[in-house]
């Protein structure tokens, strides 16, 4: 192990079980505020679902009070990019909605975000949207057994650069999880292949893209939470958490262990 290795959290097979049950309440929030997003709903509203729906599941809401953060989702709306603070501001149509859940089960945690359009967003929109989580989901699958860190970081950038003149912020980077949200190692969404950490079995990441529709600079809020573009344009976000089995990969967040979005890519799946 090197330097770069250090603090990197290795999981044994029943402490990987355990993150999968944090996976599937995150997995199923964010299902049903999915379905409960519309036009008149507030972030403050859905922040209430999605609290309800971690702790009737036996979780804890991972991000309520983490460093002070006053909800259990952080919901960014159009120029924010993520960690907006959910509150009193009313989705209208053509709105598009950045969502970040995490939760917490027996110690062990689950960390996943989506982007959904409320109503009718211009055409320009859901394509981020669609490249960013396809983007993820590149960057999971370009993660092998004895590969680096890196590899799913080139992965994400070339499929964003190929899809077009996008974004890719580089202040914020996903991360490695598991008895805490944010360990180490830093999992950037650019970079060469074939450096950092080697990619090893009990390693679980979090891969999320913060992807723009202009520049990749970032600026923070009044709120000190809020983190929205510098140039004005606005934002998606895709993240899941996963793991490498011997047999493949998982995907912890995933309701289906990422099996289908695996197999569209060639990858074998890795859950049981
Ligand atoms: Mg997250
Ligand atoms: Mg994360």
């Amino acid at each position: 192990m090197g330097l770069l290795d250090r603090g990197i959290e290795i999981k044994r097979p029943e402490q990987i079980d355990g993150m999968r049950k944090a996976g599937l309440v995150v997995g199923n929030t964010l299902e049903l505020l999915r379905a409960t997003v519309r036009a008149g709903i507030t972030t403050g509203e859905l922040d209430g679902v999605a609290e309800d729906n971690i702790r009737t599941s036996g979780a804890t809401p991972s991000f309520l009070g983490y460093q002070g953060f006053p909800g259990s989702i952080c919901t960014s709306v159009n120029d924010e990019v993520v960690h907006g603070i959910p509150g009193d501001r009313v989705l209208a149509d053509g709105d598009v909605l950045s969502i970040d859940c995490g939760a917490i089960v027996d110690g062990w945690h689950g960390d996943a975000a989506i982007t959904v359009a409320i109503g009718v967003v211009p055409t320009e929109v859901t394509d981020l949207m669609r490249v960013t989580e396809e983007a993820m989901w590149r960057g999971i699958a370009a993660a092998r057994l004895g590969g680096r860190v890196t590899d799913i970081s080139h992965a994400v950038e070339s499929h964003v650069r190929s899809a077009g003149g996008y974004g890719i912020l580089e202040d914020y980077v996903g991360h490695g999880i598991g008895s805490e949200m944010h360990q180490p190692p830093n999992v950037p969404n650019f970079g060469r292949p074939g450096r950092g950490p080697r990619l090893v079995e009990g390693l679980a990441l979090a891969v999320e893209p913060m992807i723009t529709l202009g520049g990749k600079d970032t600026v923070l809020l009044d709120d000190d939470w809020t983190v929205v573009t510098a140039d004005g344009t606005w934002a998606a976000h895709s993240e899941h958490t996963f793991t490498l089995t011997p047999t493949g990969t998982w995907v912890l967040t995933a309701l289906d262990g990422g099996e289908r979005a695996l197999a569209a890519l060639g990858v074998p799946f890795g859950g049981r």
